[in-house]
């Protein structure tokens, strides 16, 4: 059973918007609040007849305490303009609001092997939003894969290990 009670109880009864996005930033519904930077709230007016829901915010959503910044949000904003969309008719938040941390670049004890670390899919960084983002999750892989090389430098290979 999980040791965290979900969002319920965080929750004011009848709630207005701000109430709502003050409580989010002392949830303790679930362990992703214990490496976010912040809750990101929704934003828009209550008014908006349009929501749009994302998964999850991402690092830079984390970051600014805001959702859909960034390239993604310039998308957004093009992609609701050519569609005809009042961009202060829209109501835009996560499903989700806090950043999911995941411990890349990070090496982790693991029974599977000596040197355990998580990093990104090479399809991650192909299907980054910009050339920008492209290019520094390319970097930030080289980096961790700089420390795999670092920690395997000295290990014997397989092979050797083998015929000895
Ligand atoms: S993601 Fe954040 S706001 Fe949602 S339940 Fe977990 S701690 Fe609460």
């Amino acid at each position: 059973l999980s040791k965290y009670p979900g969002a319920v109880e965080f929750v004011p009864l009848h709630p207005t918007l701000p109430q709502l996005q003050e409580a989010l930033q002392h949830c303790r519904g679930c362990d992703l609040y214990r490496h976010a930077t912040q809750a990101v709230a929704g934003e828009g007016r209550n008014s908006a007849r349009v929501v749009l829901v994302g998964e999850q915010p991402g690092d830079r959503e984390d970051l600014a305490g805001r959702p859909f910044v960034g390239p993604a949000g310039g998308l957004l904003d093009r992609a609701l303009q050519e569609a005809g969309i009042d961009r202060d008719d829209v109501y835009v938040t996560n499903a989700v609001k806090h950043f999911k941390f995941e411990e890349r670049g990070r090496f982790i004890e693991s029974a599977l092997a000596r040197f355990v670390m998580a990093t990104v899919h090479p399809s991650a960084i192909l299907r980054a939003p910009d050339a920008v983002r492209r290019r520094t999750d390319y970097e930030a892989f080289v980096r961790d894969l700089a420390k795999v090389a670092r920690a395997v430098r000295h290990q014997p290979s397989p092979r050797r290990l083998a015929s000895r």
